[in-house]
């Protein structure tokens, strides 16, 4: 997708996850650019040796696609693979960083379904096992994720903006689990045909595949269509794009997303010639084929994660009068937006202490979990403690205090998980607790008449009555 430095889509900073909710849009976004190391990548195209077989089926058509690749049997032009940034493979795991915190939910509008959506997909072949359980919730925060860069690129320019999904009555995103026939997932096309054959054509949708295969990094459908008024193509037909497994990362989604919406026409001022733009730091600006331009940097590199590097080719939600982008085909006008000032509820946080004396803890033991919890953006309204799956207590009133007595000996992993006002939670880091067998010499048992011992050795008994 783009020469960029390495971290760039990559979470090879997985703590960030987690700053990225505890802090909004541009802020997170910035943040995160601070730990990444520039590094110029080599661009992977057609040639790579993956090219043959990701090209199978797109045929360079200059009638029906310009310069693009015509997706053969169908309307549909694609500018063709997106490169690899790396740290990203094609060849990779796909494994999402793990959620440090729960993600909390999409901006939803309406019943979830009418009107122009973007619709997730989780697309298998029918020989590859089934990870649908295991990546669904990542899924569903990669939406989030995705959202926010889009409304913090619309921040830059005064506004704000949504990715209008399809979701659930939990306002979740809702992830599609899509079968399609073995050899489907080899091309783009195959697979395009195959969600076709399942009925997935609707022109209120954009199709965002995310597939269990490793072929591309991410390709995407076009529309050339530089009108700006609603009646623009880009509002009309179904769009498909697909990110593969060693991609499953927000940025790249966010990339092909654009794609879908439009962006970026090759007439914009800074078109690279190749549906991209060569004013970096940009999501969407890399030296691409054909023409593989040259690039100017003329934004700085903490933009790399948002739209329009000085909103002059693609989006801006209040465009000068007479700019290309009042008069031409503007991605933030995109119908399968929401225009709308909200915010993503901000999970809480929270973490347990348990004071435990030098002595350890005795079985019976007595113990005490405090939680500490807040929320950024609202109030907690419980925490529950768990020892491992299993619910001790929950507590609705601060401060968040559970004694836990009668403890028989054991080792025990305690969590505690806090909830918001807005229903999201966030889980506590585990603390484990070693609780050890009460001496093995009671008191009853000692002969008559002996020295009653206070030693080390009966100071569990102390401790649990002071305890008790
Ligand atoms: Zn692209």
């Amino acid at each position: 997708m783009s020469s960029k430095n390495a971290a760039e889509w990559g979470w090879s900073h997985k703590h960030l996850i987690g700053a990225s909710y505890a802090m909004a849009g541009l802020v997170a976004l910035a943040a995160m650019m601070l730990y990444t190391s520039p590094i110029q990548a080599h661009a992977v195209d057609a040639s790579s040796p993956l090219g043959s077989l990701a090209l199978d089926g797109l045929v360079a058509n200059t009638e029906l696609c310009d310069l693009d690749y015509w997706i053969e049997g169908t309307d549909l032009c694609t500018h063709g693979p997106d490169t690899t940034p790396p740290p990203l493979d094609i060849v990779g795991s796909g494994a999402l960083a793990g959620p440090q915190v729960t993600a909390s939910s999409v901006i939803c509008e309406g019943d979830g379904v009418s009107g122009k959506r973007v619709q997730m997909m989780y697309v298998r072949s029918e020989d590859a096992p089934d990870r649908y359980d295991e990546y669904v919730e990542s899924f569903r925060k990669l939406a989030i994720e995705l959202d926010l860069i889009f409304d913090a690129s619309a921040h830059a320019t005064g506004g704000h903006r949504h990715v209008r999904y399809v979701t659930d009555d939990d306002c979740q995103a809702v992830i599609l689990n899509v079968v399609v026939p073995a050899s489907a997932n080899d091309s783009f096309r195959g697979a395009i045909l195959a969600i076709r054959e399942l009925g997935y054509n609707d022109p209120d949708r954009k199709y965002l595949m995310l597939t269990d295969a490793n072929v591309y990094c991410g390709i995407a459908t076009v529309i050339s269509d530089t009108r700006p008024t609603p009646d623009n193509r880009n509002n009309h037909q179904a769009g498909y794009a697909r990110v593969d497994n060693g991609c499953w990362r927000h940025s790249v989604a966010a990339h092909e997303l654009v794609h879908l919406f439009g962006g970026v026409q090759t007439n914009a001022p800074n078109t690279s010639g190749g549906w991209h733009c060569v004013d970096e730091w940009d999501l969407m600006c890399y030296s691409d084929s054909p023409f593989y331009p040259s690039m100017e940097y003329i934004c700085p590199v903490t933009s790399q994660w948002l739209l329009d590097c000085n909103h002059d080719d693609y989006y801006h939600t209040n465009p000068p009068a007479g700019s290309y982008l009042a008069t031409n085909w503007n991605v933030a006008n995109s119908a399968f937006l929401i225009d709308r000032d909200e915010v993503h509820n901000l999970p809480p946080e929270v973490e347990i202490s348990i004071p435990i004396s030098v002595t350890g803890l005795m079985a019976p033991a007595t113990i005490t979990v405090t939680a500490q919890a807040s929320d950024s953006d609202g109030v907690v309204t419980k925490v529950e403690f768990y020892q491992d799956t299993t619910l001790l207590k929950t507590v609705t009133d601060n401060p968040f205090v559970f004694v836990w007595k009668n403890v028989v000996s054991g080792t025990y992993t305690i969590t505690a998980k806090a909830y918001d006002d807005a229903g999201a939670s966030t889980i506590s880091a585990p603390v484990m607790l070693v609780v050890v067998e009460a001496p093995t010499e009671p008191l009853d048992d000692m002969e008559e008449g002996a020295p009653r011992q206070f030693s080390i050795v009966h100071l569990p008994f102390v401790v649990r009555l002071k305890a008790d």
